[in-house]
């Protein structure tokens, strides 16, 4: 069968909603070189296999965080030197999500530190949406919990994705969090899906859990039912004065291997590189492109925490002959400069996956 960028993928498996964490651990659990066919195998009967999508993440509203999150920097609880910034205008989101445009982005996705947002702040957010949406580009926000009513709100604006991640198995979870629990999670995407705004949900790993742990993550959100369109998957990014500095790190290897598992059970999905990019090296994410990953977040800032300088996504995919979905073409995209970089402020690790 053709295996190039323009090929069409045609046979597909049916997704299942069923998996047991026994069948996900033998996942985890199969010789490297086995689970990377298997996963490759099944990327291409989905996905074009040369084909990765960009998407650029600004912060909107930056730390003073109530929530207790870990990982996280723009939490209140935690002293790690974030310079705090209220609700950007809706003109300052509408020039960087331009300037992602012209770099190639396809999706722009707008984060906030909040709890749950206030019903007179999402009127602005409603605004940025309408006007990011109205520039062509997906639009996904992540402000927190969100009642149905706000997800509706959302859905009117033109919203095409929420993010709120799982973030890891349900027995690890209380290690992380404590100021909302795994229900409270699931009930967000719940109100998310009955608005009919598409759902962009994963987790992190390397904060110092189990591998059984990222098999329960992974199993979570395989038996979402339908499965999580967009799948971040983070590398925690540590950051000084958050609990989780000093985790041990999970390494490439097993990075891959997360990669790999969440291909296999949920292979329509887009599973994307998202923090602990800038950490990675060459060799590691052109693993995980192999392993089935197929989204990346481009720009130089995630959140608060670094990502890749452009020129350096741009050179690897061009060495990787992988070609980005949408407008702009690495080797095109080279020519415009820097990609958005205004006022993004937390951790790649944030509840913005
Ligand atoms: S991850 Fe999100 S909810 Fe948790 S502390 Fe950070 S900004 Fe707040």
């Amino acid at each position: 069968m053709a295996a190039d960028a323009s090929s069409v993928p045609t046979s597909q498996p049916a997704l299942r909603h069923d998996w047991t964490r026994a069948e996900v651990e033998a996942l985890f659990a199969l010789p490297f070189n086995d689970l990377l066919f298997q996963a490759q195998s099944l990327h291409r009967q989905y996905h074009r296999p040369n084909s990765v999508q960009l998407s650029t993440l600004l912060s909107i509203k930056t730390g003073a965080c109530p929530e207790d999150c870990a990982y996280c920097p723009q939490s209140v609880r935690f002293e790690t030197g974030l310079k705090k910034e209220p609700l950007l205008d809706v003109e300052v989101v509408l020039e960087a999500a331009r300037e992602a445009k012209d770099n190639g982005a396809t999706r722009f996705c707008m984060g906030a530190a909040w709890r749950s947002p206030k019903d007179r702040d999402l009127e602005r957010v409603e605004a940025m949406v309408r006007g990011v949406k109205a520039m062509g580009l997906e639009t996904c926000v992540t402000l927190g919990m969100l009642k149905p009513a706000q997800a509706e709100r959302l859905a009117g604006a033109g919203l095409d994705y929420y993010n709120h991640n799982l973030d890891t198995s349900p027995e690890y979870y209380g290690k992380i969090i404590s100021t909302r629990t795994y229900e409270d999670r699931l009930d967000t995407l719940a109100n998310v899906r009955a608005a009919g705004v598409k759902v962009c949900c994963g987790g992190i790993v390397g904060m110092g859990e189990e591998q059984s742990d990222r098999a329960g993550l992974l199993q979570q959100l395989a038996n979402l039912s339908p499965h999580p369109e967009s799948v971040p998957i983070n590398d925690l990014v540590q950051v000084a004065g958050t609990p989780l500095k000093g985790a041990d790190s999970l390494g490439g290897i097993e990075f891959v291997r997360v990669i790999a598992v969440a291909r296999i059970l949920m292979p329509a999905s887009y599973v994307r590189l998202s923090a602990g990019r800038t950490a990675m090296s060459d060799e590691t994410q052109a693993l995980a492109f192999f392993a089935g990953a197929n989204s990346i977040f481009y720009g130089e800032k995630l959140l608060t925490t670094e990502n890749p300088q452009n020129a350096r996504d741009r050179a690897l995919l061009v060495q990787l002959g992988i070609q980005t979905e949408g407008a702009v073409a690495p080797s095109a995209a080279a020519e415009a400069g820097a990609g958005c970089g205004a006022g993004a402020a937390a951790a790649a690790t944030s509840c913005c996956g």
